[in-house]
């Protein structure tokens, strides 16, 4: 049983970044879906009581019919969490903390070309899908995911990522995606990315 995480803020608390009823219906109607779905999909299977981070790491070994649902609505319900996770009001927003930071400068350079080729891979997502973040083995990588994969299930950690889904930004947005992913960049909880890079 998957549950869909309470936000650590009010759905009007990222004004003016990300609206209130675009987050309003993202969390509580999309993401309350996948969840309900993977949890459908699993119940009384032998997958029913694994933790959906693990059935993900290990989406390949997932043989039958059940492998695209848990690909997909448990992929949905995850990759959500993750993106609440890493999101936070502007007030707490800032700049990469030291580890972050320093890892960001090996494997781009600086902040501002990391932030380009960032903002260049979400805005070149083609269809519905994520842009993310990634340790890999020679450091940190920006890699894209199409539908609701996520990197880990080739091996990849992820320490951030957009959704570049329309029902993230097209209430407010419209077709003007980027600059919903020039918005994303004054929300990002930097605190939690360092978090996830350190653990
Ligand atoms: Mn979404």
């Amino acid at each position: 049983m998957y549950e869909l995480p309470e936000l650590d803020f009010d759905y009007d608390a990222l004004e003016p970044h990300m609206d209130e009823e675009t987050l309003k219906i993202h969390h509580g109607k999309h993401h309350a879906a996948y969840v309900k779905k993977f949890n459908d999909s699993v119940e009384g299977t032998e997958y029913e009581k694994v933790e959906l981070r693990d059935l993900i790491v290990d989406l390949d070994k997932i043989k039958g019919d059940i492998q695209t649902p848990i690909r997909n609505a448990g992929g949905g319900a995850y990759n959500h969490s993750f993106f609440w996770e890493i999101l936070t009001p502007e007030k707490d927003s800032g700049e990469p903390l030291e580890n972050t930071a320093k890892a960001i400068n090996e494997s781009f350079g600086s902040y501002d070309e990391f932030k380009k080729q960032f903002s260049e891979a979400a805005l070149t997502v083609f269809g519905s899908g994520w842009a993310w973040l990634v340790v890999g083995e020679k450091g940190l990588e920006i890699v894209k995911t199409p539908n609701q994969d996520n990197p880990m299930s080739v091996g990849l950690k992820p320490i951030l990522v957009i959704d570049i889904w329309e029902h993230a930004y097209y209430l407010k947005y419209r077709n003007l995606r980027p600059d919903y992913i020039e918005a994303f960049f004054n929300i990002i909880n930097w605190k939690a990315v360092e978090k996830k890079f350190l653990e």
